[in-house]
């Protein structure tokens, strides 16, 4: 189980996050938060990229930024905006990505395989990825943030820019990666929260507003 025990964040004078208690034990997880709400914030907090400034982060009750290089095993992430390597084949680019995880050669080999099989990407695993779909790249930033078997999978808007057919696709894979995992997602669309979400999170004035079922939020919006 992930859980932030009231957490603050702030950058210098300045409460971005203020007193959050969450916690994550399975399944999809949405962040709905207009701009500015901290969203950014909570993502970088839980990949370790940046620390509360009070409260503590616990995975299974050992604080995550001790867990270290441990805990970069236990997390996959989707960064918004993932891309970039066009002119490399998916499978190579996972191969790539294998490296720098450092996953050895015969595992990369098979885990690579296995993961574009399961995003569907089977056809084109060797073509460029220049005239991929929006929808085929976050195919492949679902299979580099899977490298490592995340226990939890944490993707920044994934669904922004799909068209709507791709949108469903993309939802029922991420629909079946939140079975063992946990998946925390951050959407402006409503359509991914009614469908997919267990819980959703909402911050107003820096503070949790919400913590609730899709059904329930529903209502609210
Ligand atoms: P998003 O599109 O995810 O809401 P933003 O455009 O708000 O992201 O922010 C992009 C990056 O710039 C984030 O990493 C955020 O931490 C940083 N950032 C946002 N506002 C400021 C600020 N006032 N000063 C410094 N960095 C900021
Ligand atoms: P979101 O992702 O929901 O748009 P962010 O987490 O990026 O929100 O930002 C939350 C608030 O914190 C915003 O007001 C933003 O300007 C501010 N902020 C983010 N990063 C920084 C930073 N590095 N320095 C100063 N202010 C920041």
């Amino acid at each position: 189980m992930l859980s932030l025990n009231n957490v603050t964040k702030k950058y210098g004078n300045f409460t971005a996050l203020e007193n959050i208690n969450l916690e994550f034990s399975g399944g999809v997880y949405a962040l709905l938060a207009p701009n500015g709400a901290g969203k950014t914030t909570l993502i970088k907090m839980l990949t370790t990229l940046i620390s509360p400034t009070n409260g503590e982060i616990l995975w299974n009750g050992d604080e995550i930024v001790r867990l270290d290089a441990s805990y970069r095993d236990i997390i996959g992430y989707l960064p918004q905006d993932f891309g970039y390597y066009r002119n490399h084949s998916p499978r190579e680019f996972l191969l790539y990505m294998s490296a720098l995880k450092c996953i050895d050669r015969d595992k990369a080999k098979r885990k690579t395989d296995e993961l574009i099989d399961l995003v569907g990407l089977s056809d084109v695993r060797d073509k460029k990825m220049k005239k991929f779909s929006g929808g085929m790249i976050q195919r492949v930033g679902i299979a580099q943030a899977m490298l490592n078997d995340p226990k939890i999978l944490v993707l920044d808007e994934p669904t922004a820019g799909l068209d709507p057919k791709e949108r469903v696709r993309f939802r029922n894979l991420i629909s079946s990666l939140s079975k063992d995992r946990i998946v925390i997602l951050s959407t402006h669309i409503v359509s991914d929260i009614e469908t997919i979400a267990r819980r959703v999170i909402m911050f107003k004035n820096h503070s949790l507003f919400a913590n609730d079922t899709p059904t329930s939020i529903c209502g609210m919006l």
